[in-house]
């Protein structure tokens, strides 16, 4: 297990070979702030969301969380006021960020602990992480029900966030029981961003749109919930105008009134 010094050692080449090329982007951004989302994904040290993405300074607002969960607004109060409710409001409301992306992983060592709790979820006991998970992986649990033996573990898996959309799960079957809950999970957290009321008439107007991620870490590749397709694909060249069209493309809008919690 490497010591402190990797990375300390990390920070004197950062300061020979990037900082000072940093200095101009924080000037820019500084004056002119655009970013781009509000990113949401897992704390695993694997997930290297910002080279994956080959981001820039300003591009994002990331928070990190076990298992990428994002507590649903009935969950929230004084008592248990949590960064990712604060994250969405700074990001979408102080600084008008058009894109909440919430970003799974495969092999998530919180979905595999949220996975193997499943029969004991009900319990309130354990530590820190096992409560985390318990009190806002629930719902997920609930939705990982619907993949069956019948359905060969794909669903279809219902979700509301401005509209009812259905996702099947890994329909080519790539993946273990386990990350097929991380797929359910990741899906789900976007109904829990679609919770909070300073967001619902920004999501129902599409002025803040809604993506889901999904990172692989067995391969390094990333896909991306289509709604039309139902399911997530791989982000690549070939599918690139797909996914940008499914992104931009015109919901079908609910009334705010209708949009009940599933
Ligand atoms: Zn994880």
């Amino acid at each position: 297990m490497p010591g402190i010094e990797k990375l300390l050692l990390g920070i004197l080449r950062y300061r020979v070979n990037t900082r000072w090329k940093l200095l101009e982007q924080f000037q820019r951004v500084k004056d002119n702030p655009e970013p781009t989302s509000v990113f949401f994904t897992c704390i695993d040290s694997r997930v290297l969301a910002t080279k994956f993405m080959d981001s820039q300074v300003g591009d994002n607002f990331v928070v990190r969380s076990a298992g990428n969960l994002i507590p649903h607004a009935c969950n929230f109060s004084y008592e248990s006021a949590t960064t990712e409710a604060g994250a969405l409001e700074l990001g979408c409301i102080v600084n008008g960020v058009k894109h909440v992306i919430v970003c799974g992983h495969s092999d998530c060592k919180a979905m595999n602990l949220l996975y193997s709790m499943r029969k004991e979820v009900d319990t309130k006991e354990g530590g820190p992480l096992q409560l985390w998970l318990k009190r806002h992986g629930a719902a997920s649990l609930e939705k990982f029900k619907l993949l069956t033996p019948e359905n060969e573990y794909k669903g279809p898996v219902p979700y509301q966030t401005a509209r009812r959309f259905e996702a099947f799960i890994d329909p080519e079957n790539r993946f273990n029981l386990a990350d097929k809950l991380s797929q359910v999970n990741c899906l789900q957290q976007l109904q829990n961003v679609a919770s909070y009321p300073f967001l619902q008439d920004l999501i129902s107007r599409e002025e803040v749109k809604l993506h889901a991620m999904w990172f692989d870490i067995y391969t390094g590749e990333v896909f991306m919930f289509s709604r039309t397709k139902q399911k997530f694909i791989l982000i690549n060249q070939q599918n690139i105008n797909h996914l940008l069209h499914d992104a931009y493309r015109k919901i079908e809008k609910i009334p705010i009134a209708e949009q009940k919690r599933k």
